[in-house]
């Protein structure tokens, strides 16, 4: 039996809350630390401190009660994490993966540097910037916020230059890219453990709706080499950047070309479907990589297609059939909002294309 050790989550969401569902199931208490006293995270963690992220008498706390600390999302300040250092929080993911993630132009120029494609991509600061950089990149464009943005918001499509008097341009940084022309959108999660175990989950295959991830097929519907070629890819990046802890990736798939999209340091939505189809899920392999244990070999036991389940979605929950192959997980959030994430479901079985028809039809 190896010692209870106590883990501690900076938010409480959740990727918190499942996170500590699954610390439950192996022996480890945690800790969460969350502004929001009605948050879904405390369903399953066995402490919350209710404290905003820079509350110095909160973030002592969680660094005298917690083994180890780390982040269920990537908007954690840097400077809380050099706090709790200071004051012998064992925070082994540090702040690198945060500062990486934190802004679009750092993430895809660090993983230039280290042979990965992304889209080509510019700086910009203002109109003047973004029409010069326009001429230079070539339509059609995306211009996004370099931080802060999330499921679609904060982007606008470029295709000529009026289309920038849409954007609001407030004093900030931005990025524009080049579309990619894509087939496929895919993400791949990989966790590099504290002992350099790395492992690699299957690629889900990503179906988006107004921006926001609507399901993720796994197999993914492209080969078995570019499926390899991205779970190497993936290792590169978390080896080659000498990131720790889980890595979500998303990529795009052209033709034989993959491109890196954007990274987050935490579990992914779209992975979700580990939960139920594999043999370990993303959230065992968080707490055990951060815990520094051995990692296990990943196995994916069957098909499964996730969806998400929205806030106006309720009433189809209210009336869903369970049966052998659909397994549904709600998070306990209290209000249930239009486009706010409230659960999902999980169909496992033998055919993919019959478990999409399925989730088609909830
Ligand atoms: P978010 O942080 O909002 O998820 P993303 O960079 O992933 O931001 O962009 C959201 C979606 O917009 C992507 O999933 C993809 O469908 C589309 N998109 C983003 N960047 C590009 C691009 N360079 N070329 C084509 N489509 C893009
Ligand atoms: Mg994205």
């Amino acid at each position: 039996m190896k010692k209870s050790r106590t883990v501690g989550i900076l938010g409480g969401g959740q990727l918190a809350r499942m996170l500590c569902d699954s610390g439950k199931k192996m022996g480890y208490e945690t800790i969460i630390l969350d502004p929001n006293s009605d948050s879904c995270g405390r369903f399953g963690a066995d402490e919350h401190i209710v404290a905003e992220y820079n509350d110095e008498v909160a973030l002592k706390k969680l660094c005298k009660e917690a083994d180890v600390i780390t982040y269920e999302f990537e908007n954690v300040p840097s400077e809380v994490i050099k706090f709790l250092k200071k004051n012998g929080g064992n925070v082994p993911q540090g702040e690198k993966p945060l500062y990486l993630s934190q802004h679009r132009i750092r993430e895809k120029s660090a993983v230039n540097e280290i042979g990965v494609r992304t889209a080509d991509f510019l700086e910009v600061k203002d109109l003047k910037t973004a029409k010069e950089a326009f001429i230079k990149i070539g339509a059609p464009c995306i211009l996004k916020t370099c931080s802060g943005g999330y499921d679609g918001k904060g982007q606008w499509k470029i295709v000529k230059e009026d289309d920038f008097n849409n954007v609001e341009w407030k004093n900030r940084e931005y990025i524009l890219e080049k579309m990619i022309d894509f087939e496929i959108e895919v993400s791949c999660l990989v966790v590099r453990g504290i002992n350099g175990d790395v492992v690699t989950f299957p690629i889900g295959e990503n179906i988006h709706k107004n921006g926001i991830l609507n399901k993720t097929i796994v197999p993914a519907r492209i080969s078995e080499n570019i499926q390899k070629e991205i779970q190497n890819l993936s290792k590169q990046i978390v080896e080659g950047l000498d990131i720790y802890g889980p890595l979500g990736i998303e990529y795009f798939i052209k033709g034989e070309e993959v491109y890196f999209n954007e990274m987050a340091p935490r579990p992914h939505n779209s992975a979700h479907y580990t939960m139920d189809a594999c043999n370990y899920s993303q959230f065992d392999v968080h707490l055990l990589g951060v815990l520094g244990e051995k990692l296990p070999e990943i196995k994916l036991l069957m098909p499964v297609v996730m969806l998400n389940i929205m806030g106006e979605d309720r009433e189809k929950v209210d009336k869903i059939l369970l049966d052998a192959e659909t397994k549904l997980h709600i998070y306990g959030k209290t209000e249930w909002k239009q486009d706010r994430k409230m659960g999902h479901i999980n169909y496992c079985g033998e055919n993919v294309e019959k478990l999409i028809e399925k989730a088609n039809s909830f």
